[in-house]
């Protein structure tokens, strides 16, 4: 991308679609070229030498790099406010490697409890194998300050959660940090860049999963982190040892993906708001759960810290399970599936889905009701999507 003229800040809708490729040459492609290629060549000896000696940088082999993978980490760079990221095979290669990249045995990490469900497993399950102790807080972080001690080393934290869409004040928790000392990192995979940049308020390292909004065609795994040079490069050395490196077909989809993030993001969160307005009135629903409405207990720090809110939803069945199946087995437009951020709209039991085998009492503490339906706003028409929900309601 050439630079923009004196002064002036690109908009993320550009910067999606230009950042990282330089087409500013007689012939060169305006589409995407794949460098469908494990390693890369050197002309000569002393090429090689230079190479291995720290003195120049090349691409080698595409675990470590691959110029495909270079177009997509300085998008989402830029759309972050990052000096540097990196492309992972998927959302769960990038989170794993980050938090492996910050800490050793006896490091200690304050993490929000309403965490992705993959995330929140490998720090039970296997964190502990490696003496690194976990200690959960809410989203409102009450009691935070108990939590803390000189082992502490991260504090990682999700906004919006999965599925009651509650917020973490991003204010707090970098305050919080900064006090601590505490390596900040953010999974922003729910908002997306396009509706907050954490980086800027002062976290370390942003998380996503790439299989979501940053694709959005649900077509690809994908996973990225964004952040310091330094820290990225730590991250590229887990990425390098462990193997989570993306395929530059996925690298592909990723960046054809984001060229249109900004419009799917705005329009799906338009068509949410709509959408989670006609759910409140309706005489079946008893509760919605959308950072956009009123009645949502985080609906001001949505307003102050977001850009938009969302395109992700919950809600409660007055009947029950029994409503909650029902509904979803009539749904003709919304598909019932997992994931999540793409252009099809999608509807799903946490029950049996991201809260599966939990007790009514974990269900309650996480805010989900047997009744409770999650919901995925896509681009297909807001009219065919209300009609459909009045049918599947009906
Ligand atoms: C899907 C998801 C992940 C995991 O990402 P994968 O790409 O499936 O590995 C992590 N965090 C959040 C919030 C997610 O929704």
């Amino acid at each position: 991308m050439k630079k923009p003229a004196q002064g002036r800040r690109l908009a993320d809708a550009t910067i999606a679609i230009h950042a990282g490729q330089n087409k500013f040459h007689l012939s060169a492609p305006v589409g995407t070229t794949i460098a469908r290629t494990a390693n890369f060549t050197f002309a000569n000896t002393e090429e090689l030498k230079l190479w291995a000696e720290g003195k120049r940088p090349a691409y080698i082999y595409t675990r470590y790099g691959n110029p495909t993978l270079s177009v997509a980490e300085a998008k989402i760079a830029a759309l972050e406010g990052a000096e540097a990221a990196i492309v992972t095979a998927s959302g769960m290669a990038a989170i794993s490697s980050a938090l492996l990249a910050v800490l050793k045995t006896g490091d200690e990490v304050i993490a929000t409890q309403a965490l992705y469900g993959g995330t929140y497993r490998l720090m039970r399950d296997v964190f502990p194998r490696m003496g690194i102790v976990v200690r959960h807080v809410e989203t409102d972080l009450a009691g935070i300050e108990r939590l803390v001690n000189p082992r502490t080393k991260v504090l990682y934290i999700e906004t919006p959660t999965n599925p009651t869409l509650r917020l973490v004040d991003l204010h707090q928790a970098i305050a919080f940090a900064k006090e601590w000392d505490l390596i900040s990192l953010i999974d922003n995979t729910f908002a997306s860049p396009v509706l907050q940049k954490p980086l800027g308020l002062g976290f370390n390292l942003v998380l996503h999963s790439a299989t979501k909004y940053l694709a959005g065609h649900s077509d690809v795994i994908a996973g990225a982190a964004a952040g310091s040079h330094a820290l990225i490069e730590k991250i590229r050395d887990m990425i390098i040892y462990l193997g989570g490196s993306m395929d530059p077909e996925a690298a592909f989809l990723l960046i054809r993906g984001m060229k249109t993030l900004e419009l799917r993001v705005r329009r799906q969160c338009e068509t949410a708001l709509t959408i989670a307005r006609f759910l409140e009135k309706h005489p079946k629903v008893a509760r919605v759960h959308y950072p956009g409405l009123g009645s949502h207990p985080d609906h001001a720090l949505a307003k102050r810290q977001m850009k938009g809110f969302g395109a992700m939803m919950a809600f409660d069945l007055k009947g029950g399970l029994t409503a909650a199946r029902r509904f979803c087995d009539r749904a003709r437009v919304f598909l019932l599936a997992v994931s999540l951020g793409g252009v099809e709209s999608l509807v799903v039991l946490p029950m049996y889905s991201s809260h599966y085998r939990m007790s009514v009492e974990e269900l309650r503490a996480a805010g989900v009701e047997p009744g409770t339906v999650r919901v995925s706003i896509g681009l297909e028409d807001p009219g065919d999507l209300m009609a459909d929900l009045r049918q599947a309601l009906a």
